[in-house]
């Protein structure tokens, strides 16, 4: 059987700004959910110690100074905030490589053929931890737990299948949806990563409803 690597990120940990942009975002602002994933984080570590995965990593900064979950070409990877400010986008755009960077080394190089005589090729698990707001727009979310993937590839579909009937197991009252609240295909770090390495990345984001946290 194939080795699976997990790896687990968390993108919208952090709604802390570096000190020379503080001024930038409101207070108030960086207190909600359009700064960061409430509570994402915290279930983020509690799986690291748990399922201990060969790799994995957090974003530092709030996704109004950038966002992670983006491509940096996309025009929402910059908040309102900080749109015009060039300094603080060029200083942004090196964090989001930095971070970026980091992953793909990492599922590259436990990607690459080994010498060992191994004919079975492993497959990098990954799981972005996310989190979303409770009510949007005055439209209630009636989900707890939203599970993203591409459905156009089988091997994601069946890991989301297992994480769901899983989740399921421990938690039979738990609402549970396929890509919801937002598409697995949308942009973001788990597309990007398919395209860079194709059938042997399987990217999974955890969606959980900020009404547990808040
Ligand atoms: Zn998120």
């Amino acid at each position: 059987m194939a080795k699976a690597i997990l790896i687990l990120t968390c993108e919208h940990a952090s709604n802390r700004l570096p000190a020379a942009f503080k001024k930038a975002v409101p207070a108030e602002v960086l207190k909600t959910h359009r700064a960061y994933d409430i509570g994402a984080v915290q279930v983020y570590r509690k799986l690291v110690k748990f399922a201990k995965p060969e790799f994995y990593c957090e974003g530092k900064f709030s996704r109004l100074f950038v966002d992670l979950n983006r491509t940096i070409t996309n025009k929402s990877a910059f908040s309102e905030y900080l749109r015009n400010n060039e300094n603080a986008k060029a200083q942004a755009t090196a964090y989001w490589n930095e971070y970026r960077a980091a992953i793909e080394k990492f599922v590259d190089s436990a990607l690459k053929p080994k010498t060992r005589a191994t004919k079975s090729e492993p497959t990098i698990i990954h799981l972005g931890i996310h989190s979303f707001t409770p009510v949007l727009n005055g439209k209630v979310r009636n989900t707890d737990i939203g599970i993203l993937y591409d459905p156009t590839r089988p091997q994601e579909r069946a890991y989301a299948n297992v994480i769901k009937a899983e989740i399921k197991r421990l938690y039979p009252a738990m609402k549970v949806r396929f890509n919801y609240p937002y598409k697995g295909s949308s942009d973001g770090l788990t597309t990007t990563l398919r395209k860079k390495f194709g059938p042997q990345y399987v990217g999974i984001e955890i969606e959980i409803n900020q009404k547990f946290f808040l």
